[in-house]
């Protein structure tokens, strides 16, 4: 099968002709000079893409997609349908699943129900400590070396709190060239804590969620990275602080990379006021000043890349007072959209650069190969259309592919649509809707 993608722009640049054959892209070339005068098959499919952007298909680090065991609030299957139509071709799916991703058996799973459903490839996070439990260290090379391939591992949801623990785990994925994902929370410092600490938490009455307790993290963290001569990546950066610690961390030219969330890059703890729990998140949301700072390091490459940390729950989770209500927003089918939003349409990213943060940056990071590729002949035809000019419409999460309502653009109108998304030449998505 082949496609003929026409007027399309990659990365933002001129209006170009994409021609992709089985899985690759085999011809891209400026509108006007048409890649069918150059001799292109006969039977091919052709998409009018005037205006749109052309991206490389996007790569999501951190998502949460709940199976095994939790899949009233998420599948693999729907999880990537919701990817797909976000423009997603490669996710990975975070270890706090019942049972926990811990053993090569569970990543093969998880792997395995990707293929099935076909919508992106999954690469399975493995935890970095049996049952998330944070006191032994899980059988970190027997998921390296199952089918899964797993390279990123992560007690997510939880801190790798034990320093001796975490240096024992960045040391032991050297080896094989993994990279150690750490949630930066400080337990103690943290206990009970419901939202950032600061005026607004105070106001409500709500426990505090100090940003020290995630920078004493991330500081030591890449102290111990340094020093074991290892990856550190650091999942959803919330605070400025953390921002520069991470700043200072690279001009030593440490391995350290950093993730920053749709929403940490747009919505601030006021939100919190009405006490309506779609807004209570883990880390929490921060103030202004943060999310100036946020959008500052994502600008100047300081944090790696956007993650989404898609984390679907059950109304029931969700709809109850703010206190029992779990952590966790969806945010696969919005996040470029919050981007164009929060960045692009700022001033602070051009398209070139969303690729970089969103496609190259993660992919690198989750060692994913075949992902995150330039829009060039002979690359895997991974990609995804975006129209930017697409009036702000208001996000309504009863129309979402995700079994979970939990989005806290609920009603917010945001810039953009997905237009189309491919994986390996096989269109997921086209004309904003999943094609099977
Ligand atoms: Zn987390």
């Amino acid at each position: 099968m082949s496609w003929l993608i026409k007027g399309a722009r990659p990365l933002g640049g001129p209006a170009s002709d994409i021609l992709i054959e089985g899985t690759q892209i085999v011809e891209v070339t400026e509108s006007g000079r048409s890649v069918l005068d150059i001799g292109a098959p006969d039977e091919v499919s052709v998409i009018d893409a005037e205006g749109l952007i052309a991206l490389p298909g996007l790569v999501a680090l951190h998502t949460h997609l709940r199976e095994p065991g939790r899949e009233d609030a998420e599948t693999v299957e729907t999880g990537t349908r919701a990817a797909a139509l976000g423009g997603y071709t490669a996710v990975h799916a975070m270890a706090n699943t019942e049972p926990v991703a811990d053993t090569a058996g569970v990543v093969e799973q998880v792997w395995r129900l990707g293929q099935q459903a076909g919508y992106c490839d999954v690469r399975p996070v493995g935890a970095v400590t049996v049952g998330l439990g944070g006191r032994q260290l899980a059988e970190l090379g027997a998921m390296a070396d199952s089918a899964a391939s797993v390279r990123v591992f992560s007690d997510d949801g939880f801190c790798v709190a034990d320093p001796l623990l975490m240096r024992r785990a960045l040391e032991y994925v050297k080896a094989f060239d993994g990279v150690i994902a750490q949630h930066a929370q400080e337990p103690r410092l943290t206990e009970g804590a419901q939202l950032n600490e600061g005026e607004v938490a105070s106001r409500l009455g709500l426990a505090g969620w100090p940003a020290a307790a995630e920078e004493a993290i991330i500081a030591r963290d890449c102290l111990l990275a340094a020093h074991v001569g290892s990856a550190l990546h650091v999942c959803h950066v919330s605070t400025a602080g953390s921002v520069e610690i991470i700043r200072w961390a690279k001009s030593k030219g440490w391995q350290v990379t950093a993730e920053v969330t749709p929403h940490h890059l747009l919505l601030t703890d006021d939100l919190a006021q009405g006490y309506d729990p779609v807004f209570k998140v883990n880390p929490p949301l921060r103030t202004r000043a943060d999310v100036a700072a946020l959008r500052a390091g994502l600008a100047d490459g300081t944090i790696d890349c956007v993650a989404t940390d898609h984390a679907p729950h059950p109304v029931e989770a969700k709809e109850t007072e703010w206190a029992a209500a779990a952590n966790g927003m969806t945010g696969l089918e919005t996040a470029l959209r919050v981007v164009q939003l929060a960045m692009v349409d700022t001033g602070l990213l051009d398209w070139a650069g969303v690729a970089d943060r969103m496609s190259a940056r993660p992919a690198a990071i989750g060692r994913l190969t075949g992902h995150g590729q330039p829009i060039a002949p002979g690359c895997p035809a991974n990609l995804t259309l975006y129209d930017p000019h697409k009036p702000p419409e208001k996000v309504d999460p009863a129309t979402h592919a995700s079994k979970s309502r939990n989005s806290p653009f609920a009603g917010m109108a945001l810039p953009g649509r997905v237009h189309a998304t491919f994986l390996r030449g096989v269109p997921t998505v086209l004309d904003g809707k999943v094609t099977r």
